[in-house]
């Protein structure tokens, strides 16, 4: 009994490590890509290291909110503007970028 318990078992157990390996794997590839498209975007315009900048300050410059009624039902767009202060490590060169965040809302009738 146990040893054809067995025989079902492991195959199950290969399949299911198979399967572990690929998840870990495109998990981890997700994090690379994120940490690889992050460090692009603090490369430093001075001395043009990637992943040079930190973020010094960050704070909302302004939001604006309209109706999209091109949507079926409409739907509220609000679009928050960021200004990030950003200072190399590397060479002390500050600059700083605006980022848009759009949210998008059904409205509730
Ligand atoms: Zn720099």
């Amino acid at each position: 009994m146990m040893a054809n318990l067995g025989h079902i078992i492991y195959p199950v157990l290969l399949i299911c490590a198979f399967f572990g390996i690929i998840v870990l794997a495109g998990v981890g590839c997700a994090y690379w890509a994120l940490i690889i498209f992050d460090k692009r975007m603090r490369k430093c315009p001075h001395c043009h290291k990637i992943g040079g900048g930190d973020v010094t300050e960050s704070a909302m410059i302004g939001s604006k909110n309209y109706m999209d009624f091109k949507h079926q039902p409409p739907i509220r767009v609000t679009v928050k503007t960021y200004e990030e202060h950003y200072r190399c490590q590397h060479c002390g060169h500050t600059w700083i970028k605006t980022a848009e965040e759009t949210v998008r809302n059904l409205v509730k009738l």
